[in-house]
């Protein structure tokens, strides 16, 4: 099996009520890759700047990440800036600036296109297709969004949903998406229109797994100290995505066992700026904090 994880890796400056960083790195297929990592050995397609520090790409590397489909472009790294309020669930982009990433066509390394699991992380919901032509033997698509192309693409998102398996939302983008305010109603409806499963996250709250014939509900980590939530919903699709990879079984029991590996890694993420949780934490961090996380939700 393996897992090819195609979006942005970026520069973010991000205010929270924690402080403000200034152009660290982020960018959706970084955290998604990142998160992947614990269980699998990611592929990671994207484009960076020559501004981009070659120190992370080592970094990267060394966590068993596959940079063969890394581009490195003249010009400058894709970079976001978003603001949080004091309830993290609330965030305002600032800035997108597109930069390599603007005319950016994902071509996938000979070595990447038998893989059998492509997470489309963030990006133009137009290229989806021109991936997906390259692949030869995928089995599972899935993909995240955000409302930056939701609000600029409308059509291509909702076609985009229709060719895929899993859709990971968060509450905001699932309405928006669905064009309904009810939650429930909004998963049900956009399950209709193609994805077997669709993931809402809830940020602080958890997630929520619609599957063709259950419901999945998972509750957020306890976390005292939400300091920045950027990337939570990338690390929640990484994780999962990677913990299905090495289970190697797409069954309800492994998808409901993935949604708690990527709820667990996204409450380890939101613990500190950017990514550095995802540098420090180990495979034990997690393990501990699965067995914790069975305690709180037995009864
Ligand atoms: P999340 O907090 O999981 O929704 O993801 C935040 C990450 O997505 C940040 O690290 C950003 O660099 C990246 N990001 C934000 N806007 C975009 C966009 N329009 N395209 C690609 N990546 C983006």
């Amino acid at each position: 099996m393996s897992l090819v994880i195609i979006g942005s890796v970026a520069f973010d400056t991000i205010e929270t009520p924690y402080g403000r960083r200034e152009k660290i790195v982020g960018g959706s297929a970084t955290y998604a890759a990142l998160a992947a990592s614990f269980f699998t050995r990611p592929r990671l397609v994207s484009a960076v700047g020559r501004d981009f520090p070659r120190k992370i790409l080592n970094l990267l590397r060394s966590r068993g990440i596959d940079l063969g489909g890394l581009k490195i472009k003249a010009g400058k790294t894709f970079h976001w800036q978003g603001v949080y309020d004091i309830d993290p669930n609330k965030r305002t982009t600032l800035k997108t600036e597109m930069n390599v990433l603007q005319d950016f066509k994902p071509i996938l390394p000979e070595s990447y296109r038998r893989a059998e699991i492509v997470f489309l992380s963030n990006l133009d919901p137009e290229n989806h297709d021109f991936i997906l032509s390259q692949m030869t033997g995928v089995r599972l698509v899935a993909m995240d969004t955000i409302r930056f192309w939701i609000e600029t693409k409308p059509e291509a998102i909702l076609k985009a949903i229709q060719k895929v398996d899993i859709l990971f939302a968060n509450d905001e983008e699932c309405r928006l998406l669905a064009d309904e305010i009810n939650l429930i109603k909004a998963g049900r409806k956009l399950q209709s229109s193609g994805p077997k499963i669709i993931i809402v996250k809830k940020g602080e709250h958890g997630a929520m797994v619609f599957g063709k014939n259950f419901v999945f509900g998972v509750v957020a980590h306890p976390c005292e100290k939400v300091v920045d939530p950027t990337g939570a919903g990338d690390s929640f699709a990484g994780a999962f995505l990677g913990y299905l990879d090495s289970s190697t079984k797409f069954n309800q029991k492994e998808i409901r066992k993935a949604a708690v590996y990527g709820n667990l890694v996204a409450s380890l993420v939101i613990e500190d700026f950017g990514i550095t949780r995802l540098l420090e934490v180990t495979e034990l961090d997690i393990i501990k904090r699965y067995s914790e996380f069975k305690k709180i939700v037995s009864f």
